[in-house]
C-alpha cells in the first residue's frame, strides 16, 4: 500500500494534498468521529474541539436529536425543490420566525448564499420601497469584516488574500471602520443613496473583535434615522454561542426564559447559518418582516436545495436543542469562568497580552507580530496536549467549544490551554 492508502493521518492527509484544491491551510489533524465536545483523530488520540467548526457545532459533534431529525427525514423525502410544497417548510419557518420575532424567513443553504440574499433583498427594498433610483443603492460595510466568499462578497472584504486577482468587483458598497459611530453618521449625511449597513455583531474571524458597549444600539438609531436597513449578520455570533439566542437579541422571544444579559437591538434583516442546523447541514436563512421581505416575489431569487425538508427537520431539532439544553445560559456562565480563570493567568505572564469575547465566542492576543508563527505553534501543541483551536489573523487565537461543554470539561481546558502557554512563555 502506498502512503496515499494508508488508514493514518499522513495518508489522509497526502490524499487531500494530491487530489483536494489548496484553498485551506489546516492544522495537521485527521478527524473521524466525534460526540459533544469531544473529537477523535484516526489513530484514536481523543481531542475536545475548541473550533466547533467556526461555531457550527454549538449543540455539539452528532448531537442524537439533531442526527434523528436527518435520519428520519432523510428516508421520508429529502428534496423536492420549490417547485411544488413540502410538508417541512411552513413548519420550520413558523418555528423559526416566531422564535426570532419576525413575520418572514427565506431559506436558504450556506451563509455566504444567506448574505447574498440579504443584499438583494435591501437593494430592491431600496428602489421599490425608499425610493432610490436603480442600479444607485449603496450599503455599507465594515473594514475587517468577514461575510463568505462569493465574487459580490469578496468585492467589499478588506482582505487582501481573499480579494487578490479575484476582480473586476461589485460596485454599490461603502467601506467604514468597525465600531466607528462618527463613520458610520458621516456616511449616512453624506450619501442619500444608501439603503443597508451590513454589520456583524462582533466580527469573529477578524480575530472576536467585541466592539463598545452600545455601539449596535446607536448604530441602529442612526440607521432608523436615515431609513437605512440594519441588517445583522449573526452566520458566527448567533444561536446561543455569545450567552444570548443572539448577539444582538431584540425582541426575539427567548428574551426571558434562555437569554442572559440586557437585550440590544433588533436587526430589519437577520441573517443566520452554521449553527442553525448543529453542523448537521447546511442550512442558513434571512429572516425580516413583511414590509421587507415582501419585495421578494417568484422568479426574483431562489435555490434549489433552499428550504429543502432535511433541512427544516434539521433546523427545527437544532433549535430545539438550543433551548431544551439551555446552551445560551451555559455559554454566557462559562464564558465569565473562561476569561476570569485565563486573565488570571494573563496578569503574570509575556506571551498572552489579552483575552476578550463575549460568551463562549473567545481569542487570546498572543504578544508576538501578525506575521509570526507563534499563534500557529501554540496551536500545534494545544492539538499535542488534547484541544483543538487554529489561528485567526496571525497572532490571534480563537476559543469556540460546542456549547453543551461544562464546567469540569471547561476547567480542565483552561488547564491545558496555561499548561500549553506556560510552554512558549519566558
Ligand atoms: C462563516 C461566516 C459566513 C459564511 O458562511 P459560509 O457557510 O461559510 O458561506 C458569513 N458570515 C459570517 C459572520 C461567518 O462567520
Amino acid at each position: 500500500m502506498s502512503v496515499l492508502e494508508k488508514k493514518t493521518s499522513q495518508g489522509a492527509i497526502a490524499l487531500e494534498e494530491k487530489y483536494g484544491a489548496h484553498n485551506y491551510h489546516p492544522l495537521p489533524v485527521v478527524l473521524s468521529r466525534g460526540e459533544g465536545v469531544f473529537v477523535w483523530d484516526v489513530e484514536g488520540k481523543k481531542y475536545y474541539d475548541f473550533l466547533s467548526a467556526y461555531s457550527a457545532v454549538n449543540q455539539g459533534h452528532c448531537h442524537p436529536k439533531i442526527v434523528g431529525a436527518l435520519v428520519g427525514q432523510a428516508q421520508t423525502l429529502t428534496l423536492t425543490s420549490r417547485a411544488f410544497y413540502n410538508d417541512m417548510l411552513g413548519k420550520y419557518e413558523k418555528y423559526v420566525t416566531e422564535t426570532f420575532g419576525y413575520d418572514k424567513l427565506l431559506p436558504m443553504n450556506t451563509g455566504a448564499e444567506a448574505v447574498e440574499t440579504a443584499l438583494k433583498i435591501c437593494r430592491k427594498w431600496a428602489y421599490e420601497k425608499k425610493g432610490i433610483h436603480d442600479n444607485e443603492a449603496q450599503i455599507i460595510v465594515c473594514n475587517n469584516n468577514f461575510h463568505g466568499r462569493t465574487t459580490s462578497i469578496v468585492s467589499f472584504s478588506s482582505d487582501p488574500v481573499a480579494r487578490k486577482h479575484f476582480g473586476p468587483f461589485t460596485p454599490g458598497f461603502l467601506k467604514i471602520d468597525y465600531d466607528n459611530l462618527e463613520a458610520l453618521e458621516t456616511v449616512l449625511e453624506h450619501n442619500k443613496n444608501v439603503a443597508g449597513f451590513l454589520v456583524e455583531p462582533i466580527q469573529g474571524e477578524a480575530g472576536v473583535y467585541v466592539p463598545s458597549e452600545g455601539y449596535l444600539k446607536k448604530a441602529k438609531a442612526l440607521c432608523e434615522r436615515y431609513n437605512v436597513l440594519f441588517i445583522a449578520d449573526e452566520v458566527q455570533t448567533g444561536i446561543a454561542r455569545t450567552g444570548r439566542l443572539l448577539a444582538t437579541c431584540g425582541n426575539c422571544n427567548c428574551a426571558d426564559k434562555h437569554c442572559s444579559g440586557t437585550p440590544e437591538v433588533k436587526a430589519d434583516i437577520l441573517i443566520l447559518g452554521k449553527a442553525l442546523s448543529g453542523g448537521a447541514y447546511p442550512v442558513s436563512a434571512v429572516l425580516a418582516n413583511d414590509d421587507i421581505m415582501e419585495v421578494i416575489k417568484p422568479g426574483n431569487h431562489g435555490s434549489t436545495f433552499g428550504g429543502n425538508p432535511i433541512a427544516a427537520a434539521v433546523g427545527m431539532a437544532a433549535l430545539e436543542v438550543v433551548k431544551e439544553e439551555g446552551l445560551a445560559q451555559n455559554a454566557f456562565e462559562l464564558g465569565e469562568i473562561f476569561r476570569e480563570e485565563l486573565n488570571k493567568y494573563i496578569a503574570g505572564c509575556n506571551i498572552v497580552n489579552a483575552v476578550r469575547g463575549r460568551g463562549l465566542l473567545n481569542a487570546i492576543l498572543i504578544n508576538d507580530t501578525e506575521e509570526s508563527s507563534t499563534a500557529w505553534d501554540i496551536c500545534m501543541t494545544l492539538k499535542e496536549n488534547g484541544l483543538l483551536a487554529k489561528p485567526t489573523h496571525g497572532n490571534i487565537i480563537r476559543f469556540a467549544p460546542p456549547l453543551v461543554i461544562d464546567k469540569e470539561q471547561l476547567l480542565d481546558c483552561v488547564s491545558i490551554i496555561i499548561k500549553t502557554l506556560k510552554q512558549f512563555d519566558q
